[in-house]
């Protein structure tokens, strides 16, 4: 199963990307994860991504294109993965597609959680609170400013993503207002089509 979950921040992808990784037994690949690593680590990658993630931008597509088409070339990827948090780019997609081409594999699915953007404030303010009761470490782009710029790079960068594949036949949606478990069990069932 190879799948890309769509949505804005906040939406849930993280949350249901970590449960469709346990039922279908196949890796989740957050590029966000992945840079946020590259940081910590101070690799060449992480050095030139710092900057711009804190402040809510995007990394360049060069960037993260060139981490997913590593990253999906591991053994671990032969079965198949889960795209969380790529591609953000209509460039993106088109070197995913590309990539995947290349390669001779396709994908399954394309998901868009859809969610009230009203409700994704409220959602970033709680993970924080969250975090720091569980004594965690908050995300550097988990405060306001950074968050409205994500919402905007969002709006102008990847929402134009989902009417791509919409427009090649691809996207399936469901609510990601719904509960937790009701969103996962909408999910199995877009999946199972
Ligand atoms: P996320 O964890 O998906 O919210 O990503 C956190 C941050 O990492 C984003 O705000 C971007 O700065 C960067 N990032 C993650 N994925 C991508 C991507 N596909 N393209 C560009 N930047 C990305």
């Amino acid at each position: 199963m190879r799948l890309i979950l769509l949505g804005p921040p906040g939406a849930g992808k993280g949350t249901q990307s970590a449960r469709l990784e346990k039922k279908f037994g196949i890796p989740q690949l957050s590029t966000g994860d992945m840079l946020r690593a590259a940081v910590k680590a101070g690799t060449p990658v992480g050095l030139k991504a710092k900057a711009v993630m804190e402040s809510g931008g995007l990394v360049s597509d060069e960037i993260v294109v060139g981490i997913i088409a590593d990253r999906i070339g591991e053994a671990d990827c032969a079965k198949g993965f889960i795209l969380d948090g790529f591609p953000r780019t209509v460039a993106q997609a088109k070197a995913l597609d590309a990539m995947l081409k290349q390669k001779g594999m396709k994908l399954d699915a394309v998901v868009e959680l859809v969610v009230d953007e009203k409700a994704l404030v409220a959602r970033m303010e709680n993970r924080v609170k969250e975090t720091l009761a569980a004594g965690g470490a908050v995300r550097a782009d988990d405060n306001p400013e950074a968050f409205a710029k994500r919402l905007t790079q969002y709006r102008e960068q990847t929402a134009p993503v989902s009417d791509y594949y919409k427009s090649v036949g691809e996207l399936r949606t469901v609510d990601g207002m719904a509960a937790i478990d009701d969103v996962t069990a909408q999910l199995d069932k877009v999946l199972a089509k």
